[in-house]
């Protein structure tokens, strides 16, 4: 599995979900003292001991394990690597934790999303976390890895249990999917292309804009990306992902102002269409098939979570 040393003590760290580039997770090192933020899965968790032994350390050193939010590909394999870690403790934000202390309705609902048998394959079994172990994290909270400082804020929009780390040695923010996901192979000479994850069940691009705000606020120098990897001046990126969130929205909107029939299915073309058409303008230069291939997961779930938005504003009008 590989590994990308950025620097400051900071590896970037393949998970392995579905394919190459598209799901990582990351180390930080302070002497020898580590934390991962994000996980992968629990099928990640043996590539991220070996990781740590490559090192020369041991799970011991291992002093916390900080899932952004508690989505599968993010958090999947936090009790797996937890059960590994003596030492370790798990930080996660206030909504997130239930659901990692006793992962049953995770199961549930990533079983919902996925299908019974692509659940298993990709994401395994989830372990529990013991209550005493958790750490709840709220805005603001200071975690102190050898000296070194991470802060954990609170940032809903893509998911209401999302939080991002700042840390100050790098001036970066592990951003988990609340500064988009941007996959390498779209990379253009106009820079890196950004989109918006709205994924099922949380959406909510209001809010989802003002964290935005919140971690341009800290003048940041760099995003590590689940999805995928680093980028760099986010001033530059940030309002392509603005208008991703927005553009979505709206489509979703659109598409409910049509036909009552088929919605899922209009809403998964005319995601489609977005993300091909906005990847295009950005400069992309690979053919549609194969930028279909990249985004089709995206797609999907994009088209699911805007689907459960939908619902979610109607039931709201309706009270
Ligand atoms: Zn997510």
């Amino acid at each position: 599995m590989q590994t990308v040393d950025l620097g400051d003590g900071i590896r970037c760290i393949e998970t392995g979900l579905y394919r190459h580039g598209l799901a990582a997770c990351y180390l930080v090192r302070e002497g020898d003292a580590l934390a991962f933020v994000d996980t992968g899965t629990t099928h990640t968790v043996p590539h991220l001991l070996r990781l740590v032994a490559e090192l020369g350390l041991t799970p011991s050193h291992v002093r916390y394990v900080i899932p952004t939010h508690v989505h599968l590909d993010h958090a999947g394999g936090s009790g797996e690597l937890m059960r590994h870690c003596p030492e370790a403790q798990l930080i996660v934000h206030p909504k997130g934790a239930p659901h990692l202390i006793d992962p049953a309705r995770l199961t549930v609902g990533a079983t919902e999303v996925y299908g019974p048998e692509a659940f298993a394959r990709d994401f395994g079994t989830l372990v529990p976390v013991p209550a005493e172990r958790v750490v709840v994290a709220e805005d603001g909270h200071r975690i102190d890895l050898a000296g070194r400082t991470l802060t954990f804020v609170d940032t809903p929009g893509h998911a209401n249990h999302h939080g991002c780390v700042w840390d100050e040695r790098s001036r970066g923010f592990f951003t988990g999917d609340t500064f988009g996901i941007s996959y390498r192979e779209l990379d253009t000479a106009a820079g890196p292309f950004l989109f918006a994850p709205t994924t099922p069940v949380a959406f909510d691009p209001d809010a989802w804009l003002q964290s935005l705000d919140k971690l341009m606020a800290y003048e940041p120098r760099a995003m590590y990306l689940t999805h995928y990897c680093r980028v760099e001046a986010p001033e530059r990126l940030v309002d392509d992902l603005r208008h991703s969130i927005r553009a979505l929205a709206e489509l979703a909107l659109a598409v409910d102002a049509g036909p009552a029939d088929d919605r899922a299915d209009r809403l998964r073309v005319a995601v489609g269409r977005q993300l091909v058409a906005d990847a295009v303008a950005h400069g992309c230069t690979l053919d549609e098939v194969r930028i279909r291939s990249l985004l089709e997961v995206d797609i999907e779930l994009n088209a699911q979570g805007l689907e459960v938005w939908l619902k979610r504003r109607a039931r709201r009008a309706e009270s």
